[in-house]
């Protein structure tokens, strides 16, 4: 078996909430399938009339919810999720039924409202869950081009007939926690410095690449934090959910002894996040648009409240990539496949790690400190009520963080020698409870918290 090649920036992507699965992929596969068109010959353009999205499985339940028509139509429109602006995916939900800029493949211009887009079936043949085609269609309908995409969890994206680019090596090979110990042990290399090594030579970039690459998405991260401190009023959407950062952190003040106001600062922090990535404000994929609070409230933390040094940050995020490899690679990081235990389950246990190599720099206590947090996350289902990426979402962040916390207390403060590289088993628990869940409670809206609070 080959070793993870995965890039921490596969995992931390900058991009549009509230869903990677649902916005920042659908948005990458209108953005790929414009640029992949516009290379058509003029004859079969001139023949083009219509562009048609359909979205199935997870999609197609919670795909209105999670806005993904209007994600598609900006990637259509020539929008990568990285540089996507709010104002024009906001643009695009409030005048769903108008075209609002035409969208221009080859030099020809499409009209296509958001309210276009075409919710199909649920359950269906296709390889993955959340699958969209996207089709150039001529005035009888007939398709001229078309491609059949995957979103398969955390912002990935792949299509009917792809194949994983090329990639370096990686220096210090592994495929499990187990592996990744014995390494570092035979090696004598610290963790941060095998990290490096590894994305040199997966990504071929340079360390001040790497380095500067690291620093935008921590900044990212704290800006999230930010604007949803600053955010007030109500989120989008038939909910009516009230917007609770900047009213938690006011609060923090008030609250008794380090401790209370410690918890309560990480719960603002988390809530502002998660509440940014709900009003599908940009946000940092960690490992999913859904979790996108975890990390950041416990980063904001350590940066702000515990001074611990932008060295050490970086190399906590590192960490926390490493965590998420292997959580991808040996289960999954989409609810759609695992539940939200992939999402917030997997967010809570790098962010255990993260700040436990950030604090202590000991790789196994990051691991351990993994296991754990990932252990009580166990079974953890996705039940979005009315598809919004805000009940229970918003709050998971915030209760996610506090674990993670605690997970690295239980860590650091255990009997010596009482830890082990058990993150390996945690892993194949959360594959198999994940396979044996209900798609009820995969994204679909159909089971658990979605179905039991209808009329909230
Ligand atoms: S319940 Fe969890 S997995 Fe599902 S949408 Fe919310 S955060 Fe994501």
């Amino acid at each position: 078996m080959t070793s993870i090649t995965l890039s921490i920036f596969d995992i931390f992507k900058i991009g549009p909430g509230p869903s990677s699965s649902h916005t920042i992929a659908p948005m990458k596969a209108g953005h790929d399938f414009a640029q992949e068109a516009a290379h058509l010959s003029p004859e079969k353009l001139e023949r083009a009339e219509k562009i048609e999205v359909r979205l199935y499985g997870s999609l197609s339940a919670t795909g209105e919810g999670h806005g993904t028509d209007a994600a598609v139509v900006a990637g259509l429109m020539g929008n990568p999720p990285e540089t996507c602006s709010t104002d024009l995916i906001d643009g695009l939900h409030l005048q769903k039924n108008k075209s609002v800029d035409p969208i221009n493949i080859g030099g020809k211009a499409f009209h296509m409202a958001v309210g276009e887009v075409i919710y199909d079936k649920v359950q269906h043949d296709f390889p993955f869950s959340n699958t969209l085609v996207i089709r150039l269609l001529d005035k009888d309908a007939a398709a001229i081009f078309e491609k059949e995409y995957y979103s398969v969890g955390g912002g990935f994206l792949q299509w009917k007939g792809w194949t994983a680019p090329e990639r370096g090596e990686p220096a210090y090979g592994f495929n499990s926690a187990i592996e990744l110990g014995k390494m570092m042990k035979e090696s004598g290399v610290s963790g941060h410095d095998a990290l490096m090594q590894n994305e040199k030579a997966i990504t071929g970039a340079s360390e001040e690449e790497i380095i500067s690459g690291i620093d935008l998405i921590l900044d990212a991260m704290e800006a999230s934090v930010d604007g949803g401190l600053d955010g007030e009023g109500l989120l989008p959407g038939p909910l009516k959910v009230q917007r609770n950062a900047a009213y938690l952190y006011r609060n923090s003040c008030t609250m008794d002894g380090f401790a209370g106001r410690f918890i309560a600062l990480l719960l603002a922090y988390a809530l502002a996040a998660a509440e940014e990535n709900a009003a599908g404000h940009r946000v940092v994929t960690a490992p999913t648009c859904g979790a996108a609070g975890v990390i950041p409230s416990v980063y904001c933390l350590l940066k702000r409240n515990l001074g611990i040094p932008r060295k050490n940050l970086r190399r906590g995020l590192m960490t926390a990539a490493v965590v998420a490899f292997l959580c991808k690679t040996n289960a999954s990081i989409a609810g759609a496949e695992v539940g939200c235990q992939g999402e917030i389950g997997v967010a809570t246990a790098m962010a255990a790690a993260m700040i436990t190599y950030a604090v202590q720099e000991d790789p196994v206590l990051a691991v351990h400190a993994a296991a754990i947090a990932l252990e009580h996350q166990l079974g953890l289902t996705c039940d979005p009520v009315k598809g919004y990426v805000q009940i229970p979402c918003i709050q998971r962040n915030a209760v996610g963080a506090v674990k993670a916390y605690t997970a690295h207390m239980l860590a650091v403060l255990e009997k010596p020698g009482y830890f082990d590289l058990r993150l390996d088993y945690v892993i194949k628990a959360m594959a198999e409870t994940g396979r044996d869940m209900s798609c009820k409670y995969k994204e679909t809206g159909l089971g658990g918290l979605a179905v039991c609070m209808p009329e909230c």
